[in-house]
């Protein structure tokens, strides 16, 4: 992984199940184009070109922020929205000026959700995929400086607290507290149950 923030979730994720992990980034390996038209798509992209350039298990993210008055958008251009220089706040900027341009004023009207897509590679290219996903809406001001990316702007459902004001600890919501909240945690949840737990 390269980016920052959903790999100090997926160390947190990983680590008290004994996995030790070496990231993309720091392994050097060059960053696969996502060609993909879906999440699970570009996961396997980038879990395979590891897995291969490594010659060990890899494991990849695809997630991103799915708005239905925008037609899903940002969605699997969550990242691009952003910009090179990983401007969230110009791309949360631009959620909120699209959504009044649309009329979209009331929660319902501004209905989203975080997919997570993740997937393990091995380098003889066999796959296991799975995958999670949080639905709430869009608040705006955006609310909170934890987590990253378009976290202040996500209010999930039945909570009153957006991501940005999420500990890392809630945002997971992992048991014994839960049964997982965030995307990143419910798909991370399904991985667990079917490859790491006996
Ligand atoms: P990817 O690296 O192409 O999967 O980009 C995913 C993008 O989706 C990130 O850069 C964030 O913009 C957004 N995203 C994914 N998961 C989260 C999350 O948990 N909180 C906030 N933004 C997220």
């Amino acid at each position: 992984m390269h980016n920052p923030g959903k790999l100090a979730e997926m160390t947190e994720l990983l680590a008290p199940n004994g996995i030790a992990t070496q990231s993309a980034a720091e392994l050097k390996l060059a960053e696969p184009e996502e060609t993909g038209t879906s999440f699970r798509a570009n996961a396997r992209i980038k879990a395979l070109a590891a897995a291969t350039a490594t010659e060990r298990a890899a494991f990849a993210d695809d997630s991103g922020l799915v708005i239905e008055a925008l037609g899903g958008e940002p969605g699997i251009h969550s990242a691009r929205w952003a910009g090179p220089d990983k401007d969230f706040r110009g791309a949360m900027n631009r959620i909120q000026t699209l959504l009044i341009e649309r009329g979209a004023t009331t929660p319902e009207q501004r209905r989203a959700h975080f997919i997570a897509a993740l997937c393990l590679a091995w380098p003889d290219g066999h796959v296991e995929e799975f995958e999670g996903r949080v639905d709430g809406h869009i608040v705006w001001p955006p609310r909170g400086e934890a987590g990253f990316g378009y976290d202040p702007l996500f209010l999930p459902d039945d909570y009153d607290r957006t991501f940005g004001e999420m500990t890392a600890l809630e945002k997971h919501g992992l048991p014994p507290l839960g049964l997982g909240l965030s995307h990143r945690a419910r798909a991370f949840v399904k991985l667990a149950t079917a490859c790491l737990k006996p």
